[in-house]
């Protein structure tokens, strides 16, 4: 069996869906069942955020306007996919609606909104979508099941980000296919159930997640995501015109993208599971489908090199006798908020770090926060923020050759007056800090100098 993953803008459109049919069709589903995953409708997931800010400041009238624009997105997309939409999608679309309202109109006479409500009502986006997705698929002689993943993955009460109980999910999920084997199953991406019923949800982006939880389980021949880019690129082609798509990339490669801000989220949980498990991952444009995207698999041998951009970090610095605890950079390390502490050789007095920016509001939060907190944080009393607009500069590639690699960084840059504030070295990649403003010319400069793929040379003599 294969996963698909489609996203919110793979699962958005007319045009979206009849690629997506295309996609299927290539497949002989009596020998190859497929299970497909699918996100919210785009956009639905912010709106379901917002709703729920809404809910939360009590903003009565506002909520209700919110509200409306949900509904109305899921009629419009249905009205366009649709001649006439079938009966039994029709009753179930009113149904959850119904219990967005009941839900909503409850939680708007509470206090606190807690994050146990939030996932509620998040969740509607891909009951919303999965529903019409299965019944598409149907209408179109496609025989696929809807199948709410709530009664698949179990995880843990830690709701906007589960963790998931690998052994219950296993059994369930096992006991469940075997029973369905030759079935397909359109299932919502990103929620699932706590081990005490209710609904969680696996973090923003979490359906990727999804696809792989099933990926593995099931044991997959490879997982899909379907998107609307060209897999991975060797930079942002927003920003540099001239960035191609990757053939090949290795699990840990993608890795150091996703943590400094590739543009190619993938959720890192994901890469973690299908890594360990050697199944394949692609990633593939449903809007460019005979394009082959690209693939991840545990390769040490990728010899491309992709840059990717973080651009709201920031330079932060402590007193060395009043450096961060350990613990509690171990929290902002699960956070993803740390990158790496630098050695400032003119200043040997402090600790210089460079973090996400989300890493001083969350400082920031803390301190005002319970008195045991501001115990607990009470170095941070001592923080300085150095500078708040670097932006950090990641070169991923197997052959980033250390000593002789920087060197050239360092010429290159200064050939063109860029000035580089530190870098790091980690795994196959080397991050280099900017300021803002100089940080797309580098982009520019290092991407002409460092993506041209390089050829094996021992390769071309065993030939
Ligand atoms: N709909 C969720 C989100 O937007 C999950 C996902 O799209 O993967 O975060
Ligand atoms: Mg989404």
């Amino acid at each position: 069996m294969e996963v698909l993953k489609f996203g919110g803008s793979s699962v958005s459109s007319l045009l979206s869906l009849k690629n997506m049919l295309q996609i299927i069709k290539e497949y002989d589903l009596n020998d190859n069942p497929l299970v497909i995953v699918v996100s919210a409708l785009k956009g639905i997931t912010n709106h379901l955020v917002k709703l729920s800010e809404l809910l939360k400041s009590n903003e009565d009238s506002e909520y209700r306007k919110i509200l409306k624009l949900i509904s109305d997105e899921h009629y419009k997309f249905m009205n366009a996919i649709f001649q006439e939409t079938p009966k039994g999608l029709a009753q179930k679309i009113k149904m959850l609606e119904k219990d967005l309202i009941q839900t909503s109109s409850i939680l708007i006479k509470k206090d606190i909104l807690t994050e146990k409500d939030y996932d509620r009502i998040v969740s509607f986006g891909e009951l919303f979508s999965a529903n019409i997705i299965a019944a598409y698929l149907k209408e179109n002689e496609l025989n696929f099941s809807f199948k709410d993943a709530r009664e698949l993955i179990i995880t843990d009460n830690n709701f906007t980000n589960a963790k998931v109980d690998w052994n219950s999910t296993s059994s369930v999920v096992e006991s469940f296919f075997s029973k369905n084997n030759n079935n397909c199953y359109v299932v919502t991406g990103f929620i699932a159930r706590s081990i005490y019923g209710d609904t969680t949800t696996l973090g923003r982006g979490g359906s990727d997640y999804t696809a792989t939880i099933l990926g593995t389980i099931l044991k997959a021949k490879k997982v899909t995501k379907w998107t609307d880019v060209n897999g991975i690129m060797t930079a942002d082609p927003n920003t540099v015109l001239k960035a191609s798509s990757l053939d090949n990339i290795s699990f840990d490669e993608l890795k150091n993208l996703t943590k400094f801000g590739s543009h190619v989220l993938v959720h890192p949980n994901s890469i973690n599971e299908l890594s360990k498990h050697n199944i394949p991952f692609l990633i593939r444009n449903t809007f460019n489908a005979n394009f082959k995207g690209t693939q991840v698999i545990n390769n040490e041998n990728s010899s491309q090199r992709v840059l990717s951009i973080h651009k709201s970090c920031s330079m932060i610095a402590f007193d060395k006798k009043h450096d961060l605890s350990k613990q509690l950079i171990t929290e902002i390390i699960d956070k993803e908020y740390l990158f790496f502490r630098i050695k400032k050789t003119d200043d040997l007095n402090k600790s210089y770090y460079i973090v996400a920016n989300d890493c001083i509001n969350f400082f920031s939060l803390n301190l005002e926060e319970t008195e045991e907190n501001i115990i607990l944080y009470s170095g941070l009393k001592n923080i300085k923020i150095v500078d708040r607009n670097i932006v950090l500069i990641t070169i991923t590639g197997k052959k980033m050759v250390k000593k002789q690699e920087l060197e050239n960084i360092g010429q290159l840059l200064n050939k063109h007056n860029i000035k580089i504030l530190g870098f790091r070295f980690f795994y196959n990649s080397i991050s280099l800090i900017f300021k803002k403003v100089d940080s797309e010319k580098a982009l520019v400069v290092l991407h002409e100098k460092f993506t041209t793929p390089i050829f094996e040379v021992e390769n071309s003599l065993t030939i």
